[in-house]
């Protein structure tokens, strides 16, 4: 039987050596050359497995890249490429990776919530986001936001697997520290990757949620889990996060005029967050297709940013990128594959 290598930290796969018929040097050799170079010697090449996700689909605009890959099955996984420049001037490129192909969870606001959960991707189809990313496009990827197609804490343990690899010193080599899971917030999720990030090596993972509003009312119109678990529960699940020299955790404001940018909504996000470590990523809704709402303006992006500013919220604004690939946040999910699914009802 073959290995899934790309699933497997280079420990894990020293531990197949013997079923490989190799010794641990020369698998720990493999495992790296693969990683590093992008290659494997013939002599393995039948005895390991890397998922056939062929690139399928490319559209870059500007800088981005968004970058379609066709899994075994015949779905399609997405994955986007943003570089961006640094408060020093040094170009940082994100991979904005999927954890599943399309989500279950339904949020207004996203492309992808039209398709439905169609499909978990294994650990090795979530690092084989990366491997295109490094190895056939060339590119050198120094951030991971799992931010992409699905909801990671509903695909988990193939997630946290998958950041154990992405993080391996011989491999992708890309810190913690530089790596965001983001949520939609249910509490169990939020405590499974706190527990993780209590592991070493992971203490410095970032945690990023996906807030939205100001109040239960305004959240539940737009995220459907705010129904399940209001935003009291929400509390508690992050000020369980660990905190100590931690990265604050990322608050994720997807603007949206007309919905969550009245006037006192800044100052009830802030209130709702006072205590907990946090900054506030403010993301200018990108319109899906078929979109009830439109784009807010810049005034209303810098009233909004204005007001969490006054009331304490450290707060940024999301550069808008790859908007016209559909490829910016809240963007991704396949026309194609939308198409077959009825959209859902807004
Ligand atoms: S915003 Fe994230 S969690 Fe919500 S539907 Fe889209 S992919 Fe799923």
């Amino acid at each position: 039987m073959s290995v899934g290598i790309l699933g497997l930290t280079e420990k894990q796969f020293l531990a197949e050596a013997d079923n490989l018929s190799m010794t641990p040097a020369a698998a720990g050799r493999h495992w790296r050359q693969l990683f590093r170079q992008g290659t494997l010697p013939p002599e393995i090449q039948g005895k390991v497995k890397i998922p056939s996700m062929p690139i399928v689909r490319r559209e870059p605009d500007g800088d981005t890249l968004k970058f379609a890959q066709q899994l075994e099955g015949g779905l399609e996984t997405e994955s986007v490429i943003l570089p961006q420049r640094g408060r020093t001037g040094r170009i940082r490129t994100s991979l904005c990776v999927s954890s599943q192909v399309g989500c279950a969870m339904g949020c207004r606001f996203c492309e992808t919530a039209t398709l439905g959960r169609r499909q978990q991707l294994t650990t090795d189809e979530i690092v084989g986001q990366w491997f295109a990313a490094r190895h056939s496009e060339g590119r050198s990827i120094t951030n991971i936001v799992f931010m992409g197609m699905g909801e990671p804490t509903d695909n988990i343990e193939s997630v946290l697997q998958a950041i154990r690899v992405l993080t391996e010193h011989g491999g992708p080599a890309i810190p913690a520290s530089r790596i965001s899971v983001s949520t939609v917030g249910r509490s169990q999720g939020i405590e499974r990757l706190a527990e993780f990030a209590n592991e070493p090596g992971f203490r410095q993972l970032r945690l990023a949620v996906s807030l939205n509003a100001p109040d239960d009312a305004v959240r539940q119109t737009l995220m459907p889990v705010n129904r399940a678990e209001p935003m009291a529960d929400l509390h508690a699940a992050m000020s369980a996060w660990p905190a100590g020299n931690r990265l604050p955790i990322l608050v994720e404001y997807v603007l949206i005029p007309g919905v969550n940018n009245a006037p006192g909504h800044a100052t009830a996000v802030a209130k709702f967050l006072q205590g907990l470590s946090v900054n506030l990523n403010v993301i200018p809704y990108n319109p899906i297709r078929d979109s009830p709402w439109l784009a807010p303006t810049e005034s209303e992006v810098v009233a909004f940013c204005a007001e969490a500013r006054e009331a304490g919220l450290r707060t940024k604004r999301r550069r808008t990128m790859g908007r016209d690939a559909m490829a910016a946040c809240g963007q991704l999910g396949n026309p194609a594959l939308k198409r077959e699914r009825p959209t859902r009802s807004k």
